[in-house]
């Protein structure tokens, strides 16, 4: 009997306890009324033809990359970013890779690895582009390391906000956007033909 009882108990327990959870979950994001596009759709979806293919792509040597990861970029790109790196030396300024080259589909992993841990689309989406959207397929796109808001107060944030335009580079998201899109200090594209 103390048994039985003990069992029920349990269970409406541990369904009060799974609605408090879904409950809670809810509570965090807003309603899903969020249209991912909304922020990026002013920008333009990135075109198919300027999407890099197997044979655009080079492997970024270890040292300029974050924790020696593996690395790929667009050709020219590339080179540019060697430059880049040669000349910011001079100056004392080590610039690392965190990220270049995903794929769009990569790029969609990403967003639904994100969606599913409980980060909230609306936060979400001030910082990742919807796939369409993403440069990071083109190869052409550099987010240098750390890749989060502290890189902007990096001495190598500022090197950069002083050369990098020199180097074909532009900062492609910067805090003066307005339309939802929050500043990325880290996240750069080359812009040269
Ligand atoms: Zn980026």
């Amino acid at each position: 009997m103390l048994t039985h009882r003990r069992l029920q108990l349990i269970s409406i327990l541990s369904v009060f306890l799974s609605f408090a959870t879904a409950e809670a979950r809810l509570q965090l994001c807003s309603p899903q009324t969020q249209d991912p596009e909304e922020n990026w759709r002013p920008l333009g979806e990135v075109p198919s033809s300027k999407l890099a293919t197997q044979g655009d792509l080079r492997a970024i040597p270890r040292e300029l990359v974050e924790e020696r990861r593996l690395v790929a970029l667009e050709m020219k790109t590339l080179d540019a970013l060697f430059r880049m790196a040669n000349e910011a030396r001079k100056s004392g300024i080590e610039l690392k890779v965190a990220s270049g080259y995903r794929s769009r589909e990569a790029q969609q992993k990403l967003i639904d690895e994100k969606l599913a841990s409980g980060v909230c689309p609306e936060t979400l989406y001030q910082t990742v582009a919807p796939a369409k959207y993403s440069t990071h397929p083109t190869g052409r796109a550099i987010d240098f390391s750390p890749a989060n808001a502290s890189f902007a107060q990096t001495p190598a944030y500022r090197w950069l906000k002083e050369n990098a335009v020199g180097f074909g580079f532009k900062e492609t998201y910067p805090s003066a956007r307005l339309n939802g899109i929050a500043w990325e200090p880290w996240h750069y594209d080359f812009t040269s033909p």
